[in-house]
């Protein structure tokens, strides 16, 4: 009796000693960083798919007990996920993941981020970046500064494993180093294009590599533009001389094709998270992807 006690306790103590943390992440670009920060010690979910539209997650009831489960909510912050996320977590009674528990990570803190208005918040007509831009993961920099984030909370909810996530940064951060010198020399000669984008998704990696935001197609962030909208549009964007028109693979095509057309620039879709596509598998090969699209586009364009 006294060994088998014995044995299930020493069999016990090894399944705590390797339970990984259960990690759960709004959106498969924060996942994909979890995963390479946390290497064989997390499980790590992704609720919503790299093929959606991060604003208006269509996320299965099923994520209530996912939710429920998890050691670790990690989510975007500055209201990216407002419209769809609150429910879920609050059907999911977990204190573990409540905001102000450890487990709640709030990705954008530490991060500049682009747009955040100067004067009083205004959210009518549907305004979904009333507190700035919340697509900063589109600069592989902000990259290093949410690995870095995700490195502490693993670190104080798992000590044990602290040097591991630790190691796991600095090959992150020197992968990415290496990444993001390659990719900006690769669009150097391309400083200073203007590009027109459908949402401001990708108001962050421009800045990052030197191309000029010249409008978007929505009238403001979250709202459709109407046809007369798009054709007031037109001729202010021609003015600018932008080269390429840059949508998500999930925005409508036609209006996309049409303000390309008319305006005389090259539509690109591109996607803005890790799953996007077949070939965009982790964090580094959405850049890897996306570099190469526009760089292809943009050489013969000239
Ligand atoms: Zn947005």
């Amino acid at each position: 009796m006294k060994t088998k006690l014995f044995l299930l306790t020493l069999a016990l103590l090894s399944a705590n000693a390797q339970a990984k943390l259960n990690v759960v992440a709004t959106i498969p670009d924060f996942g994909a960083i979890a995963e390479e920060i946390g290497g064989d010690k997390v499980k790590v979910t992704s609720i919503a798919r790299g093929t959606e539209d991060a604003h208006f997650v269509d996320a299965r009831p099923s994520y209530v007990r996912v939710l429920n489960q998890a050691d670790v909510l990690i989510e975007g912050g500055a209201e990216l996920e407002i419209g769809w996320l609150p429910p879920l977590v609050n059907g999911a009674r977990n204190g573990k993941i409540l905001s102000d528990a450890p487990g709640h990570v709030i990705l954008s803190r530490g991060i500049r981020l682009l747009g955040v208005p100067s004067g009083p918040v205004d959210r009518s007509m549907g305004d979904v970046h009333p507190f700035g831009n919340p697509h900063y993961w589109t600069d592989p920099a902000n990259g290093k500064i949410m690995a870095s984030t995700l490195t502490e909370t693993f670190s104080r909810l798992d000590p044990v494993n602290a040097a591991f996530y630790q190691a796991n940064l600095k090959k992150f951060n020197e992968h990415l180093d290496k990444k993001i010198a390659e990719w900006t020399k690769l669009l150097d000669p391309y400083r200073g294009t203007r590009v027109v984008t459908y949402h401001k998704s990708f108001d962050y990696f421009l800045e990052r590599f030197g191309l000029d935001l010249a409008g978007t197609i929505e009238s403001k962030p979250g709202v459709e533009p109407s046809p007369s909208y798009v054709n007031t549009l037109i001729p202010r964007l021609k003015a600018t001389s932008a080269k390429l028109v840059m949508i998500e693979p999930y925005r409508p095509r036609k209006t996309s094709e049409y303000v390309a057309q008319a305006i005389g620039a090259k539509l690109l879709a591109l996607p803005t998270s890790v799953g996007g596509n077949e070939k965009v598998k982790d964090y580094s090969s959405l850049f890897d992807y996306n570099v190469a699209q526009i760089v292809a586009a943009l050489k013969d364009s000239k």
